[in-house]
């Protein structure tokens, strides 16, 4: 068994984030997820912590620092959609999604990246959308923020690649959790007609993804966006 390490998830009181901080704790991890409402998952530390907020973001490292060592594994999950026709789309609808799913992941990693200098090593997966570069009518402000990670993730690894740190990002399709049981009928009845898989993922399956690219077997893999999609958005 590998040695446990201390791993962050933030949005893991619920959905994709909770079954990823679920998987890392079945794997043997010390695992605290941020949440801003709800519990964590059991076995989790939960801390309290707003991502559009960076003092708030500090005092959550702060705390899942003095419990269980600094952080080697961060998965900033966190996010929100405001969807709206691009003509109609308020400023504030824009900035508030970039806000939170952009500059969020931002804050989570630059206060990683203190102690992944001082250990060395990091890991840290990026919560992307098989819409960051497919596109999605509607969601310009949610498309651009996830996009946006990916020349994060990329710059991350060309920055600190050489001390021992890897940034990737998972690609999600849609997946079963409450951010598609806002969808109707018709739009989701459309998306399925879309994927070759034919069904919605399971946050589970998200999961696995990032619990392999924070395992030693990704140790070579930085700056990948790895779909996980059903084929939804292959040649992205
Ligand atoms: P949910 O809406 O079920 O959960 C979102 C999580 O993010 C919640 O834990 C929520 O906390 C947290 N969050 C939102 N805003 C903030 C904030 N300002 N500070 C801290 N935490 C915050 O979404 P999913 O589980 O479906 O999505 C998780 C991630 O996966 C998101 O980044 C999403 O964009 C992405 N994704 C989801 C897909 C899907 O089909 N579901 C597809 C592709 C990507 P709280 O409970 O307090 O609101």
């Amino acid at each position: 068994m590998p040695e446990p390490r201390s791993v962050l998830v933030t949005g893991g009181n619920r959905g994709i984030g909770r079954a990823v901080a679920e998987a890392f704790l079945a794997a043997g991890d010390r695992v605290a997820v941020t949440t801003r409402t709800g519990q964590a998952p059991e076995g989790a530390l939960g801390v309290a912590c707003d991502v559009r907020d960076a003092a708030s973001v500090d005092a959550a490292f702060s705390e899942v620092e003095a419990a269980h060592g600094p952080v080697e594994v961060l998965v900033a999950n966190a996010g929100i959609t405001k969807d709206g026709l691009l003509l109609r789309m308020s400023e504030e609808d824009f900035t508030d999604v970039v806000d939170t799913n952009l500059t969020g992941a931002f804050r989570c990693v630059r206060r990683a990246t203190r102690g992944f200098v001082r250990l060395r090593r990091g890991r840290v997966v990026l919560v992307s959308s098989v819409v960051g570069l497919y596109g999605s009518p509607g969601q310009v402000n949610y498309a651009a923020s996830k996009a946006g990670l990916v020349g994060l993730a990329r710059s991350v690894t060309r920055e600190l690649g050489g001390r021992g740190v890897t940034a990737n990002v998972v690609a999600p399709g849609f997946v079963e959790t409450d951010m598609t049981a806002a969808l109707t009928e018709e739009v989701r009845a459309g998306h399925l007609a879309a994927i070759p898989a034919g069904r919605l993922a399971r946050p589970e399956e998200v999961a696995g993804v990032c619990v392999f690219l924070a395992s030693d077997a990704a140790a070579y893999v930085s700056g990948a966006v790895v779909p996980v999609d059903g084929g939804l958005g292959m040649g992205h």
